[in-house]
Formats: structure tokens, sequence, C-alpha cells
């Protein structure tokens, strides 16, 4: 990493970065910085001082003149001083090589107090991982000081600018929009913010930019993009965030390819100035295939251990665990993990795991011979097993796990397996690389079992590819794109519709009346009414595209003041009750009725 140094003025407090101080070898310097370590070594003082650009080691000397030392005596961790001292070069053997101004030192002669530091609750120098994350996040301006915090944090801010400059060199324009505004449905519930001048209304905070940045494009820009920050209220999951980031774009007057050859330039550009090489065109691969070959509609084409279906092999089966699923129009699939040696209980906890995973059972087997090591390989003919073995092309001691269930739930199941077990089973080459694959040719809708009711698969502005039958939403495939990075998925969008007739039809088919579409919607579908351009778009997660970069686990780790898991932020305690007052001017009640006011 290039040394985070800018132009800096001297002032009272500074002449140059503790970073810098080499190129002043043998001058006087000011420097301002917090204590990050402090060493009494026999009469004299090592400080490591800390700023933005990195650390530098302040030695103070008995015979200084005035209250340095006295002052130095003082010191503790995390104080901020502003110091002035020559920069001496290190003997040999004192020279620290781990730190890059470890060459030299500054030989005291002044130092002064800026600001006095309670003792920190978690090291920020030698930080310990099993400091938990509510005190951490308690505390986040603490944290945020720890080196892996600024290098996140500063990488994400390279990402964001390098987003900005590309976009830019393209002539896209940045346009801010609401962030108190309606309901954009995105498959999440809206936050609702009362409104205290219109009573018993309430704004909904945007879950994407998704219908402005259509109206931007009726409206005749062509070419938008924002870094917009999206509110979602959805269930815990892991690593959501109920405000999160996205890099949004649109276009006008483009289809598919066009739309995708700009964002593979994008991304390749991003990814340059992050270091990592990579090869346009990305591959593309169907919704079907995706999820026929590895049970997931985000691929980590990283490794094989493909799912095979065995449906054909079987039917007809004496074995009934197997033939009544596939009677009843169920699936059976399979994947070769290879050759492996599991004892029992780990067998029987892949079992628990695909339990998990919503199986009601899984099989395992291990190739023998012709046939399998398997406790079910009595229920199974000579033909099926060596059908079984061909179709999964197993060979001696390749363990095969096997699941029957409706071809959906069969997916999920080995999809998850897949993943699981290579992670657990390091079945990743460490040399993979970075793959990137476009997952195209969407269908339309998926068939909500509980509401039973279409419900759109990417958002309901979505333009189908071809012609659109209403009679059979189900049929219907969408011009979408999501861009998965090993396995995550990083953005997705798709064309727009852009014909007004269309689009009430499309809400038609996911059981929006007229009457609710134009209460809802009424303001898009008439804006279609009024030229719009066909126009198409994508957003991309930032928050999980500077994960992926930094090679952190955790979305939070490069947000700067993050909720925990269940929504809250253990540093302003939001959410929080709120007085009668404030609920009054609102004009709500609430059914438990709040804290009194404190005095
Ligand atoms: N608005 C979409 C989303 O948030 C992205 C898009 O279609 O451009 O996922």
């Amino acid at each position: 990493m290039t040394l985070d140094a800018p132009a800096l003025s001297p002032n009272k407090y500074r002449d140059t970065w503790n970073g810098q101080v080499i190129d002043r070898l043998g001058k006087e310097v000011k420097l301002s910085g917090w204590v990050h370590r402090r060493r009494d070594h026999g009469g004299l003082i090592f400080i490591d001082l800390r700023d933005r650009s990195g650390i530098v080691q302040l030695v103070f000397h008995p015979e200084e003149s005035g209250n340095t030392m006295e002052i130095a005596h003082k010191l503790r961790s995390e104080f901020v001083v502003s110091v002035t001292g020559k920069v001496t070069k290190r003997d040999a053997e004192t020279v620290n090589a781990e730190l890059p101004t470890g060459e030299v030192e500054i030989h005291v002669d002044a130092v002064e107090v800026l600001a006095e530091s309670q003792t920190p609750p978690f090291a920020i120098e030698g930080f310990q991982s099993e400091v938990g994350e509510e005190v951490r996040l308690r505390h986040r301006y603490l944290d945020l000081r720890r080196e892996q915090m600024q290098t996140a944090i500063k990488l994400r801010h390279k990402l964001t600018s390098a987003m900005r400059r590309f976009l830019d060199g393209e002539g896209f324009l940045e346009i801010e929009t609401p962030i108190l505004t309606n309901s954009t449905p995105e498959g999440a519930r809206d936050f609702l913010v009362p409104s205290r001048l219109q009573r018993n209304s309430f704004y909904a905070l945007p879950q994407s930019p998704q219908l402005f940045k259509q109206l931007l494009m009726v409206s005749g820009f062509e070419r938008y993009f924002q870094i917009a920050r999206c509110f979602r209220d959805e269930d815990l999951r892991a690593d959501r965030q109920p405000d999160f980031t996205q890099l949004d774009i649109e276009m006008s007057f483009v289809d598919s390819e066009d739309v995708l050859a700009l964002n593979e330039r994008l991304i390749q550009n991003l990814l340059n100035e992050m270091g990592i090489e990579v090869q346009v065109p990305f591959s593309r691969m169907g919704y079907d295939e995706a999820i026929g070959r590895f049970g997931s509609d985000k691929p980590d084409l990283r490794y094989g251990f493909e799912i095979k279906d065995l449906t054909e092999v079987l039917r007809g089966t004496g074995f009934k665990a197997f033939g009544g699923v596939i009677e009843g129009g169920g699936a059976v699939r399979g994947i070769n993990f290879g050759r492996r040696e599991l004892s029992r209980a780990q067998l029987d906890g892949l079992i628990d795991d695909a339990k998990e995973l919503g199986a009601k059972g899984l099989v395992w087997a291990f190739r023998e011979g012709d046939g399998w090591r398997a406790p079910i390989a009595k229920f199974l003919s000579a033909e099926e097993l060596s059908g079984l073995n061909e179709t999964l092309g197993a060979e001696e001691g390749d363990l095969m796990l096997v699941a029957a269930d409706a071809p959906a739930k069969v997916a999920t199941i080995l999809g998850g397996l897949r993943t699981r077990l290579a992670d657990r089973w390091e079945l990743i080459p460490e040399d993979a690389g970075t793959n990137l694959c476009w997952i195209v040719d969407w269908p339309m809708f998926e068939w909500n079992e509980d509401e039973d009711r279409w419900d759109a698969l990417h958002h309901p502005f979505t333009a189908p590819k071809g012609g659109f039958d209403p009679e059979n939403p189900g049929e219907a495939t969408a011009q979408a794109y999501d861009l998965v990075w090993n396995g995550v998925e990083l953005g997705g969008g798709s064309i727009r519709i852009h014909d007004p007739k269309l689009q009430s039809q499309v809400f038609k088919a996911l059981g929006i009346t007229d009457e609710e579409a134009s209460e809802r919607f009424g303001f898009l579908l008439e804006a279609l009414t009024f030229g719009a351009p066909p126009h198409g778009g994508i957003a991309y997660g930032v928050d999980r595209f500077a994960a992926l970069l930094a090679g952190v686990d955790s979305i939070r780790d490069v947000i700067a003041f993050p909720k925990t898991a269940s929504g809250g932020d253990p540093l302003t305690g939001a959410p929080s009750e709120v007085s009668e007052i404030q609920l009054r001017d609102v004009g709500i009640q609430l059914r438990k009725p709040p804290k009194p006011a404190s005095a």
C-alpha cells in the first residue's frame, strides 16, 4: 500500500507526517498524533507515535531541557501529543525492519499534551481478536483507530472514488434521489417515517433508487449513477445491514448486451485499480443451468463437484424412499465428492448438515467395486448401482451424497452442501483466482405458495425477454442479469419495461389490481406515457464489494458505523424510545405506552 500522506501545510501542530520523517533526516520536525505504545528503558522513554500515515518512534532523553521528561513520564496510551525533535538515524542493531520508519527515530526536545485519554476498553495496539463485537461497536471511534479498520475504510474510499472516476469518464451523471419517499418494492419491508406536517401519513425509506432512476431516464439524462444508501427492513440474516450502500447505475437506449459490456469494463477497471487482473468478457450461465449444475443462482465456479441428476437412472426403482419421490414428480440428485475417508460420526454429521438445509434425509455411499458401500446399498439393484456410479462418475472409494425431494428443494440442499463442504474440506484450489460470471435468463416470476400468487424474481419493472403472455406468467424469462464473484452476488439488474401497457400487464400478473397499481405506481405509469426511452441498469452492493476486496468475512468490517446483527447500534443506542411529545407531534400513540419523559 502506498503511503497515506496527502499534501500537508505546516501549522502550529505539525509540519510533516509520521510516515514521511525519513525525508527530513538530520532536521527538526514537528509531529502530532496518538501515543500508540510507551516503553520506559532505564531513564530513556520510547513512544510510538501514530498518525494516519503511520508510526514513528520518539525518544525522550533525561538530559533534555525543560519539563519534557516530566511530561513524557505522564504520557499514556492514546494521549494526543504534539512534539518537536530531530530526525536521527538509528544504530544498526536498533533498526525496526517491520516499521516503514524503522530506520530513524525522533529525539524529542519539546512535547505538548493536546488531549489526555482514559485507558481504552481494548488495546488499539496488539488488538485481541476475542474482544467482543458489542464492545468494539460501542467504542467504534476507538475500534476505527486500529490499523485493520483504517486500512479497510481507506480501501472502501479507494473503491468508491474509482467508481466515480470511471463512471464520470464514461459520461455518467451523479444524481441524488430522495431518502424520504414512497415505497420502492425490492422484496423487503419498508422502514416508515411518520410525517408531522401531513398527519396519518408516512414516508418510506427507499429500498433502492429504482423508480427514481427510471424517471431520470424519462427525463433524458441517459446515464445516471449514484452511490446510494438503501434501506430494507428484513429479518435477521447473517451479515446484512438494514441500511447499506449500492452503486446504482441506469442507462438509456441500451439492451442487455450494452449494459453488460459497460459493466464488464467498469468491474475490470475497479479490480485493476485494486491490483486484480480479470479478463473480459466474463463468462455467462443461464439461471436454469446454474440451479441444475450447482444448486444455486450464485454458483461458485472455482471448483467442480457438480450436481448430477439421477432421476432417470432410478425411475421405477424398488427402493421406496427414492421411487416414491420420483413418482410424486420429485427428483433424485447427487454429488460425487471424490475419494474421501470419513468416520461414521462425520457421515452422520453430513446428514445433520442436509437437515439444516431443509432435507428430510441424505444418502451417503462410497463406490466399492461395481457397487456401493452404503447403508442403503442392499435396496438397490446391481444395474441401478452401476448406473448411479456411471452418472456420478464415481471411482473406487469416492464419496457420493444423494438427496431426493421436490426438484427445487433438492437443488437447495445439494447446492448448500456443495458450498459448505467446499469450505470444510478446502476444495477450492488456492490458485483459483477471481471468478466472475453473469447469471442470465432468469424466470420473470416465482410462485409464492404461502400467498398463492406470483412474485417478481427481480422486481416488477424488469422487462420480459421476447413476448409476454399474461395467461402464462410462469413461462416468461426476464431480461435480468446478476454478477457473481466467487459464489457471491456482487450486483444485479435488468432491462426495464418502458411501455406502460406492458407494465400494467405485469402488475396484473403479480396480482396488483389496476386500482392498487395506480395508487402505488401511478406516477411511474404516467411517466411512461410521456415518451420513455428503452432503458436498463444495475446495482452493486458496495459493502459486499469492499469486504471481498479487503478479504474480510463481514461487511461490518468495511462500514464505519455498522449495526449489530439485531439491527442495533451500541454506540448511539439506536433504535431508541422517543418522548411523548415527539410521538404527539407525529400523531402516534403506541400500543405500549412509552417511558415517561425524564425530567
Ligand atoms: N434496484 C435493483 C436492486 O436494488 C437493481 C437494479 O435493477 O438496477 O436490486
